[in-house]
């Protein structure tokens, strides 16, 4: 459309050019030597009347015949017989100068005022009848060079147009749409939500987009994968609660912030009793029954600070920051006493209560593997003295109490 309207315009501006251009040669072809042509003439109009003036005043003969002379030079002229007026005015001139000075009368003066007026009244048409046709051409030629003016101002008005809805166009269909992609590239991790594409209307573009979106929906398929296997690698898959080793983990961290700012710490070691008779008499399914129940009182009971691991089997490793041996003590307790609160109802609507003994230790000042050890042989003391009891290991042999 642009295009069109631009080429439009050109081809009008090159019929003004040529219009400008026909003016110039016909100014310089013809206009401009006609118009000398008719200025010499009106000169050799007046040449004529001043050479009939002197043969009609000067008394010499020698000197009359000389202008004579020069009239019928003039009246001859190639130039005055291009104009019928001029030729038959310069005729009739010759004519009364040539009787004139032929006859012995005084000349008929107010005949030659007569002619005299009228060569000089055709001297001055002749000089305005060129100078018209001039100003004629100018006129025609500056209406010319007025129109191309405009023109070529509604050219550049449109070229100007033209190249902001370009720039309109590349800025809104190509560089916003680049910008958000860049953007949303910087921003992909697969975990927060993608933020919008503009869903282009540029294909290439569109497939960028897509190929985006295809690339976060892989990502956040990774990172659920990676989720999974961090939690497979980190979690009891029967409790749910952590393994072994990432329990091991995290007490070492609380172990360390614990002596870093010289703060009591407390360990312990849970274990079912008797569950091997719970596995022999209901079958191993109850047994994974009871030690989901175990995992899901000890979950409710914990406080927001207190970590806690399947250790292996049916034993259960603690940790519990910021809390004295007397603190844990009475945790344990707590524990025991709800675990004893929510039996398995079994299928035959049987009721199964298990116990569990707790082994504590004070960890304070101490390393890990020392506490744990401590606390295992503290169990072992709970299991000797009777079973569901809690004990905190001595900090010397001597000094051992099982708490009911
Ligand atoms: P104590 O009171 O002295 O601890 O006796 P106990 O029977 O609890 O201890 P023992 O070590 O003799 O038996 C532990 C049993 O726990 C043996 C094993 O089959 C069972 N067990 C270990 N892991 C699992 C499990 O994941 N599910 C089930 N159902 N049983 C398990
Ligand atoms: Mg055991
Ligand atoms: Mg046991």
């Amino acid at each position: 459309m642009f295009a069109l309207i631009a080429v439009s315009l050109v081809a009008l501006l090159a019929v003004d050019l040529r219009l400008v251009t026909g003016v110039v040669m016909r100014l310089h072809d013809e206009t401009v030597p006609w118009t000398v042509e008719r200025q010499r003439l009106a000169r050799n109009l007046e040449e004529l009347r001043m050479g009939g003036q002197r043969v009609l005043t000067v008394s010499e003969r020698p000197a009359r015949n000389d202008a004579l002379l020069v009239v019928r030079i003039l009246a001859a002229h190639p130039g005055m017989s291009e104009d019928p007026r001029t030729a038959s005015l310069a005729k009739e001139v010759e004519a009364f100068l040539t009787n004139s000075a032929a006859s012995a009368d005084p000349p008929d003066m107010k005949v030659w005022d007569e002619l005299s007026r009228r060569l000089r009244l055709l001297a001055d048409d002749l000089s305005v009848e060129g100078g018209q046709r001039v100003s004629v051409e100018l006129d025609r030629m500056s209406e010319a060079v007025e129109q191309t003016r405009y023109k070529l101002l509604l050219n550049v008005v449109l070229v100007a147009v033209f190249v902001a809805s370009f720039l309109f166009i590349l800025r809104r269909y190509l560089i916003q749409p680049l910008q958000r992609i860049h953007r949303v590239l910087i921003s992909l991790d697969g975990r927060g939500a993608l933020p919008l594409l503009s869903s282009s209307s540029m294909a290439e573009i569109h497939a960028v987009e897509e190929a985006i979106v295809r690339f976060d929906a892989t990502l956040r398929e990774n990172e659920e994968v990676r989720l999974k296997l961090e939690r497979l690698a980190t979690t009891d898959g029967l409790t749910g609660l952590p393994n072994r080793r990432h329990f091991l983990g995290q007490a070492a961290e609380e172990m360390a912030r614990a002596r870093r700012y010289g703060r009591p710490i407390t360990v312990g070691i849970a274990d079912l009793d008797h569950f091997k008779q719970v596995n022999d008499r209901f079958g191993h399914a109850v047994g994974d029954q009871v030690l989901q129940r175990f995992a899901a009182v000890v979950q409710e009971t914990l406080r927001e600070t207190d970590r806690v691991g399947r250790f292996g089997g049916e034993e259960f490793a603690f940790i519990f920051p910021e809390t004295t041996p007397d603190e844990a003590l009475r945790l344990a307790g707590r524990l025991r006493q709800r675990l004893g609160a929510s039996p398995l109802v079994l299928p035959d609507d049987s009721i199964l209560a298990v116990t569990v003994s707790f082994g504590l230790a004070d960890a304070t000042g101490r390393g890990l593997e020392e506490s744990l050890a401590r606390a295992d042989a503290a169990l072992y003391q709970a299991k000797g003295g009777g079973r569901d009891c809690s004990v905190l290991a001595a900090e010397s042999a001597s000094d051992i109490s099982p708490q009911p």
